[in-house]
């Protein structure tokens, strides 16, 4: 009976030393924080900072990139710096790596967060939204996640796609914006697999947020939707955990994001109703 208990323990001990964060993991990698001037992503980059890992930020407004860099260095990054430009431009997600590659000389984190604006409301059939949606929320992962593969292999290092309840289940108001979140999951899902069949050690790290008390989705969502977000500082560091512990899949918060996602194979229809009665329903066009 001992041998056995003891190899139980043992085995307890070592799975959860093996699950357990420290933030020592994040210290001296090199990161790129894609959407790091505002939100979750300027949260992240703080974060990392305080771990002393050296940090690449990037996002569209040069103003406010230029102080998060510079709180970031006060906050103790190994280094900081930022490249500007659009992820509507699948040029400028390779340059930002190539950027990494001569100012890092190599990455170890690529965190790929940024979301292009979108609307809050009934689908209005505007397919060029659509378009131009799927090539910021979707393409421009692609194609960074492309031209960063080879560093990644090389420090075999980690890929964090920062997804959304609305990128696993049906959500009304946001049609475009869940579009593309159900893209990457198909995308990188698909891709983690032939890094298992290739032996490619770079994990993937789908993170599947709730709803979160950045400027932009209260702003879009605070009067409609009938839940308190979430605060950002403390979504970022979960991120940042399941990133360090190369977890499958991150769910935040678990019981507004993971539990509901248990009833999908078994009452969809159940799952669908609560996700529309989150929301006080604006009146039907027409109506
Ligand atoms: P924010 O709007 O606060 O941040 C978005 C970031 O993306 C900003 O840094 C913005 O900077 C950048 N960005 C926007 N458009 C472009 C563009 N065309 N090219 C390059 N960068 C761009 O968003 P959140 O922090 O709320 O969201 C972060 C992530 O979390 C997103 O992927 C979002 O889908 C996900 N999420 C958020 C939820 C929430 O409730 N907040 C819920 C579920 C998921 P700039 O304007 O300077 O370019």
């Amino acid at each position: 009976i001992l041998i056995p208990s003891l190899g139980l323990v043992l085995a307890f001990w070592f799975y959860s030393a093996r699950d357990t964060f420290k933030p020592e993991m994040l210290r001296g990698k090199r990161v790129i924080v894609t959407g790091a001037s505002t939100g979750i992503g300027e949260q992240m980059a703080y974060h990392l900072a305080r771990m002393g890992s050296h940090v690449l930020l990037t996002a569209r407004t040069e103003a406010r990139l230029q102080n998060v860099v510079r709180r970031c260095l006060e906050l103790g990054a190994a280094s900081a710096r930022f490249v500007s430009g659009t992820m509507e431009d699948t040029a400028f997600a390779q340059h930002v790596v190539r950027e990494a590659q001569a100012a890092l000389g190599g990455l170890d984190m690529l965190i790929l967060n940024h979301v292009g604006a979108s609307y809050f409301g009934f689908f209005d059939g505007d397919v060029e939204h659509v378009r131009k949606l799927l090539e910021i929320n979707f393409l421009s992962y692609v194609a960074m996640t492309t031209s960063a593969l080879p560093m990644l292999k090389e420090s075999e290092g980690s890929i964090v796609v920062v997804s959304s309840m609305a990128g696993k289940v049906g959500f009304p108001f946001t049609v475009p914006y869940s579009a593309t979140k159900f893209a990457l999951d198909g995308f990188f899902s698909s891709l983690r697999q032939e890094f298992a069949i290739q032996s490619i050690n770079v994990s993937i790290t789908l993170c599947i947020l709730g709803f979160i008390d950045t400027e932009r989705a209260v702003r879009a969502a605070a009067e409609v939707l009938a839940e308190r977000p979430a605060p950002r500082d403390e979504c970022a560091l979960e991120i940042l955990k399941g990133a360090a512990l190369r977890r499958r899949e991150l769910y935040y918060r678990y019981s507004s994001t993971r539990l509901p996602l248990l009833l999908r194979d078994c009452a969809a229809e159940l799952l669908d109703y609560l996700v529309r009665s989150r929301y006080r329903l604006p009146a039907t066009p027409g109506a």
